[in-house]
């Protein structure tokens, strides 16, 4: 049986049409599900007993639950039980601009990245479309409050998961269900090509972000594994193609790593790398985990790099900081919780 909280409302529509009945029950269920919140489908009182009888045996509307929540400044970490026992995690951030929601898209994940904490878990499985889904609903509810803005740079990597990530965008940016705007949704990727090859086809106008880390090959293949089958060269292309074709900025995220790739030769061969091309680069501040000697640059490093990306025209920031004191990290919670 499948949940109901996978359904994109063309899945829906279709269901309904293939019961012999009419596409607008799919709107009468994402009305309850996602405008007034009801998630217990007897109460979804404007639909035939009989109706209400076939979804109830053809659905699911099974729930993750929270089991733990660590509060720091405008930042709360959600630790999620899901209904196999697996544990995965959210993280809440409060900005001026409004709320957004850090989402998980597997459990564990296999990129390798060396400095990454959720990949010392290998994956066990993808993500379902609604254990996503219910990360925001779920959050939303305990905290009585709406998320503005959805970055799926939680545990795992998304384009690993693609099929199921598709439906979770088609999902939360529905206009009369969850109504995120697309470009309130971002989608971040160690760059694998073929799917960023086809992500540029699906035209959803969404924000997509690149993990970069490294401004060549040889560094960039020791701390992410996946880019030797990834190289720098065929990544660039593809990124170049999806900026052409959807006419879209792309971001580069860059993580700040002492020694390893915050010197002025790094910097110089980064401007060299992004040059002309229509994106920004957001510096972050590593957070440092006990199972692994990196250590984050220095505020002087940061801006060194920071203002010769400047000189170069590149657009940059730094990323504000936020939960390094809760274990924030992506998976460090996690990584608590089962002792790995
Ligand atoms: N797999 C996707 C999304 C998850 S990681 C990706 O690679 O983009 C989200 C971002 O957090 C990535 O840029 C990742 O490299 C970064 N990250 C991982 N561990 C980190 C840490 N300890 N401190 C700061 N950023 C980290």
């Amino acid at each position: 049986m499948n949940n109901i909280y996978n359904y994109t409302i063309e899945k829906l529509e279709k269901y309904f049409i293939d019961k012999g009945d009419r596409k607008f029950r799919a709107h009468q269920i994402y009305e309850w599900l996602y405008r007034k919140r009801i998630d217990d489908i007897d109460k979804m009182s404007n639909l035939k007993k009989e109706v209400i009888e076939n979804v109830k045996e053809d659905f699911t509307i099974d729930k993750i639950k929270i089991v733990d929540i660590r509060k720091g400044k405008d930042v709360v970490k959600y630790l999620f039980e899901l209904i196999d026992g697996n544990y995965i995690e959210a993280v809440l951030m409060k900005h001026d601009y409004g709320n957004s929601l850090c989402v998980s898209s597997e459990v564990g994940c296999n990129m390798g990245c060396k400095f990454c904490e959720s990949g010392r878990l290998k994956k066990i499985r993808n993500l379902e479309t609604y254990e996503m889904v219910q990360q925001i609903l779920i959050v939303e509810k305990e905290e009585n409050i709406r998320i503005s803005h959805v970055v799926l740079m939680g545990i795992g990597e998304p384009f690993d998961n693609y099929n199921n990530i598709i439906d979770f965008i088609k999902i939360i940016n529905y206009p009369k269900g969850i109504a995120l705007g697309a470009r309130h949704i971002t989608v971040s990727t160690c760059g694998l090509i073929k799917q960023i090859e086809k992500f540029t086809k699906e035209n959803l106008q969404v924000n997509l972000a690149i993990s970069l880390h490294a401004p060549n090959d040889e560094l960039r293949s020791e701390l992410m594994p996946i880019n030797k089958a990834n190289s720098l060269d065929k990544l660039m292309e593809v990124i170049k193609e999806y900026i052409n074709i959807n006419n879209r900025r792309v971001t580069f995220e860059y993580i700040m790593l002492d020694n390893v790739n915050d010197t002025v030769e790094c910097a110089k061969e980064l401007c060299h790398l992004l040059k002309g091309l229509n994106c920004y680069v957001n510096l972050i501040p590593y957070n440092e985990t006990e199972n692994n000697e990196f250590k984050r640059s220095n505020i002087n490093k940061i801006n060194r790099f920071y203002d010769i990306l400047k000189k170069n025209k590149i657009n940059v920031t730094i990323r504000r900081e936020f939960g390094s004191l809760i274990d924030a990290a992506c998976g460090q919670l996690r990584a608590k919780k089962e002792r790995v």
